[in-house]
């Protein structure tokens, strides 16, 4: 038996970075340092974009940028239906009002052909997420904004790096966002960027930044602490002590999904929690550039083991794998899969030593947060019974051939997925086709 389990995520982090930050706090240069600048300067010319400023969450940096915008109170902002909940909360918070937009099911990302029908002449922005590694369709909802004279701002929380037409996401509107939390695609152990080529926001948002208070050695102490014991509890050899037992224990009683210990209350932001208002540091921003140095490298790898899955999988009739289109780079933030049984899949495969997150961002058109903005999004609400395989960088080659294993494996004796849907279409095909030759 394989002892090694295998958990839902992984941290990225660069060999060595662990001596580095030491080193920051010796020189007592782990609050304020030449590296903030630095990390700002070559992640701008990473995207060549002009203006970046560094921020505590990657949600603050969209909170500064919306209040760079200076839109009039009550303005609405589209956003997708399904994202993480903070994003339209910090709209709310800046005055403004959410609209929700279904998604695309088969993309997770916003319906491009339903985002019109939502503009009214209050409408200011829309607030494409490229949700799990995957752009949006930038050129459709570039022409939508052009058209109705709106501003874009990308949510590039979970993609950074990733393309649309060799363009890089982050690049397309007026302004946009990253976050650095220990699972995104550059770990800072937390802390976000905007972005913009508009020099006068670019000012507005650095102002606020650099307002607020710096954070002490000590707490960034605890923070870099914090994030490392968090780290090794997630890699395979620590796993498999705590993580594995826990969920198999709980799969036994079907009360499996750890998932809401993990992810923050959903809540009104009011007032910011004190973390939130802080300036970005310069410990930080060390670990930074080293994540930059590497995003590529580990977003190829991320994409190497989607692209085995996606093979691997091909024959596999209970399950339906994510659409790689073939003018975008996925970075694979998450690879998320249909499966005609995700639960029964995601309990198998725990006590196989395989960890699958079921549901990860919020279907925030229902929730109860965003009552007064609540719309009929079926699309995202179809997306809960989606499943995420680990695809993290940090795995080997060989994990993922065991999750793969473990996949055809726990899903081999599953109906097919859509085989009502398929049996109802060929049945309206045969109609069409009757009735066709009874014309005829
Ligand atoms: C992580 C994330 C954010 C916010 O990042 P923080 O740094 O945690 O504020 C925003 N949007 C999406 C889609 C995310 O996944």
């Amino acid at each position: 038996m394989n002892l090694r389990t295998i958990a839902r995520y992984g941290v990225r982090s660069v060999p060595g970075e662990e001596k580095e930050v030491v080193a920051a706090f010796r020189r007592g240069e782990a609050v304020e340092g030449p590296a903030i600048k630095e990390f700002e300067e070559r992640f701008a010319a990473y995207h060549y974009m002009d203006y970046t400023t560094a921020a505590s969450f990657g949600r603050m940096a969209f909170y500064y940028i919306l209040r760079a915008l200076d839109l009039p109170a009550g303005s609405e902002i589209i956003f997708p239906a399904l994202t993480f909940w903070v994003v339209p909360e910090m709209a709310r918070r800046a005055g403004l009002r959410p609209v929700f937009v279904d998604v695309d099911p088969s993309t997770f990302n916003i319906d491009p052909s339903k985002i019109e029908a939502a503009i009214t002449e209050r409408t200011r922005a829309i607030v494409p997420t490229h949700l799990y590694g995957q752009p949006c369709e930038m050129t459709e909802i570039m022409r939508v904004a052009e058209k109705h004279n709106l501003i874009v701002v990308e949510d590039c929380a979970q993609a950074a790096g990733a393309r649309y037409r060799g363009r890089l996401v982050g690049t397309f509107g007026a302004a946009s966002f990253f976050s650095f939390q220990m699972l995104k695609g550059i770990n800072t152990y937390g802390g976000g960027m905007a972005m913009t080529n508009d020099a006068g926001v670019a000012a507005r948002v650095r102002e606020q930044a650099e307002n607020e208070p710096l954070q002490s050695a000590q707490s960034l102490a605890k923070r870099f602490l914090g994030g490392y014991i968090s780290r090794a509890g997630i890699s395979p050899k620590w796993f498999t002590f705590w993580g594995y037992p826990l969920q198999a224990l709980a799969s036994v009683f079907g009360h499996y999904d750890l998932s809401k210990y993990i992810w923050e209350k959903i809540r009104p932001l009011d007032p910011f929690p004190r973390a939130y208002r802080q300036r970005y540091s310069n410990v930080q921003a060390i670990v930074g550039l080293r994540g930059l140095a590497h995003l590529d490298e580990f977003n190829a790898r991320s994409r190497a083991h989607a692209a085995r899955y996606t093979k691997g999988l091909s024959d596999c009739r209970a399950i339906k794998t994510p659409r790689a289109s073939s003018d975008i780079e996925h970075v694979y933030y998450q690879y998320c899969i249909y499966a005609s049984d995700p639960r029964r899949a995601s309990r198998r495969a725990i006590r196989s030593g395989v960890d699958f997150e079921t549901t990860h961002v919020d279907v925030c058109s229902a929730l109860d947060l965003f009552k007064e903005y609540a719309a009929t999004c079926p699309g995202a609400e179809s997306t809960e019974s989606a499943l995420q395989l680990p695809v993290y960088s940090r795995l080997r080659d060989s994990d993922v051939e065991r999750v793969l294993e473990v996949v055809r494996r726990v899903t081999g004796d599953m109906t097919a997925l859509g085989e009502e849907s398929s049996v109802q279409s060929a049945v309206t095909q045969n109609a069409v086709t009757l009735s066709g030759n009874s014309a005829r």
